[in-house]
């Protein structure tokens, strides 16, 4: 299992801020931003380059909490980014698809 399977199951702990049939979100533990947020499919599809026909429906899902995280997390008004990092070049660390939420600061572009 994947340390984001583990926190689905509850196995290892995490600070759930959402969850529904099909995604689970989570502050990240090394927070970049006030808002950190990790919104992950709890069917394991690795990373981006991974993706398969299949799983358009899911994907799409994916975005649809991510929006509902930024709301519940009051970033709406303000702005807010959403990142998926792929392989190496991009520190990729977790083999689990999730999309980062930062929010509650200034963002600079282009990112780092
Ligand atoms: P990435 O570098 O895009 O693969 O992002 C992985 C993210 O997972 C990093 O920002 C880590 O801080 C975060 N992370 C790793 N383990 C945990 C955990 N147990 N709970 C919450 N976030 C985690």
């Amino acid at each position: 299992m994947t340390i984001f399977e583990k926190i689905a199951a509850r196995q290892i702990p995490a600070d759930i801020v959402y969850e529904d049939a099909e995604t689970i979100a989570f502050r990240d533990v090394h927070p970049q931003a006030p808002v950190h947020v990790l919104i992950v499919p709890k069917r394991v599809v690795e990373r981006v380059g991974d993706i398969q026909d299949g799983d358009a429906e899911l994907m799409g899902q994916l975005l649809v909490a991510s929006q509902r995280v930024a709301r519940q997390e009051g970033v709406v008004a303000t702005g807010f980014r959403l990142v998926i990092n792929h392989g190496r070049n991009a520190g990729e660390s977790v083999p689990h698809l999730h999309i980062h939420l930062l929010g509650g600061r200034p963002l600079d572009w282009p990112p780092g």
